[in-house]
């Protein structure tokens, strides 16, 4: 008889490409899949009976922001209870590489707390990945405002010169050439809210001269100019031939409510022609850093961390400015540099974009803030419990799709993302009844319940629902 590491026995398969469970054992060799189905001719090292539960691939997380956490961090706890076993860092224009260390820059810098480290190439952060060990795998993007901070002298918030974009050009080939998976761009943000879409498209046009590589976009307006911010990101893809994705697609603020029947039906134009694609979270309440131009758009505001104030993470920003006796606005000076939660969605929005085809998970969780918001912690067993089981907005098969294959697709993730023969061994076990969230603003640290069992190349770093020593995640090039 044959021998193998491991078979999964007795488990529902949902493979990651949106086709139906089916009952099957999984056998796996080394970091490999081995065998699907029948594996009785097959003997095991070690046996695990999953009892009926869902053996699917191990999630991807494709927007988040944890280069840093990787390395800070590497036991992962937030994203392996939640099944997570990939993570695509550097996204909203911040990256850990490639970047020339420099003081004092604008948002999206300052955002992930604890994300200080800078890494000159790509090459120099894989091997930091490689040597922290993190037990999630990393996939990088490279930042447009990280770029801009190593080839622009003086303040971000102007348009770059040709030599500048030039400079910004030949660092990004370069990145992409050591394994990144693409650009990403925070044109919200005041590190290149003045970058215009002329700078975009030609550094667009670099990511689309690779193979397989990614343009994804924290748009320049998520709010009022949510529509033609969608035009502004659809033509950048159309004009370079880059694949795009929309970062955390929304419609932020009461009087945008119900646009995304408007941007939905434009990247359905888009999709006819292009390769476009976007992610979302299940929240109707969006975390960045505490900026007084996005106070506007939220009905409310959580303060979740202030350097001067740090007695004040987890407070409602109207009650700080009430005891202080200030305006909301001078409160926001004072609390600087400071993140917040704005709780500023529609959930009729939120179901519809979750709904769109071309719609994958990302959790956009912000590591090593005092009081997350709670998609750090939650964000994938939500979805599998309140908008699959509950909502049943979602068929459990498309739910996993858009944590897996289709988030594989489109971050040119080889050999991951579907439970096939010879991929790669990531794989997540659950019980599909009791799968939920636990984590809620006001405890935002909870573990998920439900998820059994997570592997990671071929290593068991969760076994009935307590996370194991093993650190097997890889930086993915
Ligand atoms: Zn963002």
């Amino acid at each position: 008889m044959a021998v193998c590491d491991l078979i999964l026995k007795g488990g529902l398969v949902v493979d990651g490409t949106g086709a139906p469970p089916r009952r099957a054992d999984v056998a796996v060799e080394g970091e490999r899949i081995l065998c699907i189905g029948d594996c009785s001719a097959y003997q095991a090292s070690e046996v695990i009976d999953v009892g009926g539960e869902v053996i699917a691939p191990g999630f991807i997380d494709v927007h988040t922001h944890d280069d840093w956490a990787v390395l800070n961090t590497p036991d992962m706890s937030f994203k392996i209870t939640q099944g997570v076993t990939t993570v695509v860092a550097g996204n909203c224009g911040l990256s850990a590489a490639p970047f020339v260390p420099r003081e004092g820059l604008p948002a999206p810098f300052g955002i992930v707390p604890g994300g200080e480290a800078r890494f000159a190439s790509v090459e120099a952060y894989s091997a930091a990945v490689k040597r922290a060990k993190p037990a999630v795998n990393v996939r990088l993007l490279v930042g447009h405002s990280s770029l801009r901070a190593g080839a622009m002298q003086g303040a971000l918030e102007r348009a770059a010169s040709g030599p500048e974009i030039a400079d910004m050009a030949q660092a990004l080939d370069a990145a992409l050439r050591q394994g990144a998976a693409g650009l990403s761009s925070g044109l919200d943000y005041p590190a290149a809210l003045n970058a215009p879409a002329e700078e975009m498209i030609t550094l667009a046009r670099v990511v689309a001269s690779h193979r397989d590589k990614t343009y994804t976009t924290h748009m320049r307006d998520e709010g009022d100019g949510v529509i033609i911010s969608v035009k502004e990101a659809l033509e950048t893809g159309r004009r370079s031939g880059a694949r795009l994705v929309i970062s955390h697609h929304k419609c932020a603020g009461r009087a945008n409510f119900g646009k995304s029947q408007k941007t939905l039906p434009m990247i359905d134009a888009a999709m006819r022609e292009g390769d476009v694609a976007m992610d979302v979270y299940p929240y109707v309440a969006s975390s960045t850093a505490l900026i007084a131009r996005f106070l506007p758009s939220a009905e409310e505001i959580k303060v979740i961390w202030s350097k001067p104030h740090p007695a004040m993470a987890g407070r409602m920003l109207d009650d700080i400015a009430k005891e202080w006796g200030v305006s909301r606005e001078d409160a926001v000076a004072q609390l600087q540099p400071a993140g917040a939660i704005y709780f500023d969605m529609d959930e009729g929005d939120l179901q519809r974009i979750m709904m769109h085809p071309a719609a994958m998970i990302g959790s956009d969780g912000l590591p090593g803030t005092e009081k997350p918001h709670p998609r750090l912690w939650g964000t994938f067993p939500r979805v599998l419990g309140r908008y699959v089981r509950e909502l049943k907005l979602l068929e459990l098969s498309q739910a996993i799709h858009k944590m897996t294959g289709l988030s594989a697709s489109k971050f040119g993730i080889q050999d991951r993302g579907v439970i096939a023969e010879g991929k790669r061994a990531d794989l997540v076990i659950f019980n599909p009844d009791v799968v939920a969230d636990v984590a809620d603003f006001d405890h935002p640290e909870r573990p998920s319940q439900g998820i059994s069992h997570v592997i990671v190349n071929g290593a068991i770093a969760m076994a009935n629902g307590v996370q194991t020593d093993a650190k097997a995640g890889r930086f993915l090039s």
